[in-house]
This record gives structure tokens, sequence and C-alpha cells, in this order.
């Protein structure tokens, strides 16, 4: 039998999906995305199929270079049995095999893995640093996604429900969150209740550049916020600056659990880059326990954008199914 050291990964996100050949070595060699917005059931699971064809094709290889197959997919996932129990994002996908379907289509062995802990994952493995044996990340979107690595493998606990990192309470009694909890980071520090936290301070009667922005688009966006702050606004920098204190909140939580040696801010709102990253930084310094010092950990920016989920799925494949 040939050698097959190459891994697929796809990411199955809410309006497209994204199929790459990722080497062994974690080297991405071919992309295709196929966009999936508006699209059945039946027709996702055909783009599912036609992105990994064409992605392998634009590598210059067939199904017989790849070894397995790794989907990163937001949950809730039966990760045992290879199940998306219900998706946020495809209507009428409850209780696909998706696993089983990629097999019995490709003949490839296929591997589910949350879409968040896949992202740790691709970071973790990328450019692998061996100092790095606990890494922790969070994507910043719509919600909070949450990934913890440790030793190269993700913590999905007992159910598969670990590392739901946006969901810890970071305010007794605060906001609602969409999880029917109060006080969720996910509440005070994605991109959505950055923008909604703005909209709200401007409908208070707070003074802001962004008041233009929400009369002329009717809604603000994290970015807007981001933008704002840059260019010395003092309303969009505040608000920026207590998404950054939660999530330095949030950090000091989550390295007293696991004691991570680098923490990952990725997602569409870390495209704000250091206007958000220092002050995470600087809270994260004045908040946590300085007896035993924090010099062991890193706060840091994504390296891999919007490709960490794709190539943390193929990593999720190599470990499954790798040698
Ligand atoms: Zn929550």
């Amino acid at each position: 039998m040939t050698e097959r050291p190459y891994y697929l990964g796809i990411d199955l996100g809410a309006t497209s999906v994204k199929a790459g050949v990722v080497s062994a070595e974690k080297d991405l060699k071919a992309t295709f995305v196929v966009d999936i917005a508006g699209k059945d059931a039946k027709e996702v699971l055909e783009a599912i199929f036609t992105s990994i064809r064409r992605a392998v094709a634009k590598a210059g290889m067939t199904l017989d270079d790849i070894a397995a197959v790794g989907v990163a997919s937001p949950g809730p996932l039966d990760l045992e049995a290879g199940v998306i129990c219900d998706s946020p994002n495809i209507h009428g996908w409850r209780n696909v095999p998706l696993s089983k379907l990629l097999n019995e289509e490709l003949g490839l062995p296929a591997i589910l893995e949350n879409d968040a802990n896949a992202a740790a994952l691709g970071e973790y493995h990328h450019q692998a640093d061996p100092r790095i044996k606990v890494l922790a990340m969070y994507t910043l979107g719509t919600g909070i996604g949450g990934g913890i690595v440790i030793d190269g493998k993700a913590l999905h606990g007992a159910q598969g429900n670990a590392a739901e990192l946006g969901h810890i309470i970071v305010e007794p009694d605060g906001r609602q969150c969409a999880c029917g909890q109060r006080g969720c980071a996910e509440a005070y520090a994605s991109a959505n209740s950055t923008a909604a936290r703005a909209a709200q301070a401007l409908q208070q009667g707070c003074e802001s550049s962004l008041s233009q922005v929400l009369r002329a688009e009717g809604a603000l966006t994290a970015k807007d916020v981001a933008d704002h702050a840059r260019q010395g606004d003092a309303l969009a920098a505040k608000i920026l600056d207590q998404s950054a204190y939660y999530l330095a909140l949030l950090s000091v939580d989550v390295w007293h659990v696991v004691d991570p040696q680098r923490i990952v801010l990725g997602g569409g709102m870390a495209q704000a880059g250091d206007i958000l990253l220092n002050p995470v930084r600087k809270h994260f310094q004045q908040l946590c326990w300085q007896l035993q010092g924090t010099g062991g950990i890193e706060i840091v920016l994504t390296k891999l954008g919007n490709q960490a989920e794709m190539i943390g799925a193929a990593s999720a494949a190599a470990l499954a199914f790798g040698r």
C-alpha cells in the first residue's frame, strides 16, 4: 500500500464549506470553498463532497493520497458516533451521521470535532512549538467558542462538553447569555456583545463618532467599535477596553484550571489586532494572582486566522487515524 501522508480538513461554517489538504507536517497544500448559504440539507452534503474533491484535485492529488478526513462543525455533536445532532445553521440537519456518510462516499476514515476545539488544535499543531504543552483559545464571533489542547489533544470532557469557555460566568447576575445563564464571558466579550454594548451606550445618550455609523447603517459591528477606538473615540475605546477586561478575567479563570502556556485570541474580532490584545494583556497582569507570577503564559493573536478550524480539523484526523 502506498503512503498516505495527507489529511483533509473541512470547516463546516454558517455560509460556506472550506476544504483543505494538509500535510502530516500541517502545511496547507490547497483549499476549496463552496458557498452553502440558503442550501438545504442534501445540497450541503453535496457541497461538502464537492469541496473535498476540488481541493484534492487543486493539490494535484487523488483521494488515494489522503489518509483521513476531519470535519470542524458547530455543535451539538456526538463526537464518538461522528454524528451532528443538530445544526444551528443548516435547516433540517438533525442527527446526521456525517463521519459514516463521508466514509461511504470517499472510502476514507472520518472524524468530527467541535469547531472551536478544532481551531485550538490548529493553533497548537501548525508550526508546533515544543515548549507549549497546554494551549487555550477563544474564537470571538457571534458568541465565544472555547478550545483547550493538552499534550496535543483537545480536552473533550466526559460528555464532549468541556472547554465551553464562553459560558464561564464572569459577572454574577450579569447580562443574559444565549445559553440561558447570566453573566457569561460571551455576553460581555464576544463581537456581538461588543457591538450591542456600544449601541446601548449610544441609546443612553453617550456621545461618540459611532452614532453616525448607527444612524447610517442601522446597526453596529465589533469592527466599527475597534476602528473608532483606533481613531481616538472615547466611548469606542471604553467599550473595547471592557471587552478586553472580561477576556482577561476569563483568562485568569482558565489559567487557574488548566495552567496554559499560551492563550490565543481568534475569530473575527481578533482582526482588531493590538488594540484588543494589548488591553487584554494589561488587565490580565493586573487581575491575576501575582504570587506565582505569570512569566510562563503568553496571550497572543491567532496565527491561522479563519483557516484555524480547517487546519485543526485535519489535525484531529491525523490524531485519530495517523500512524
Ligand atoms: Zn452562556
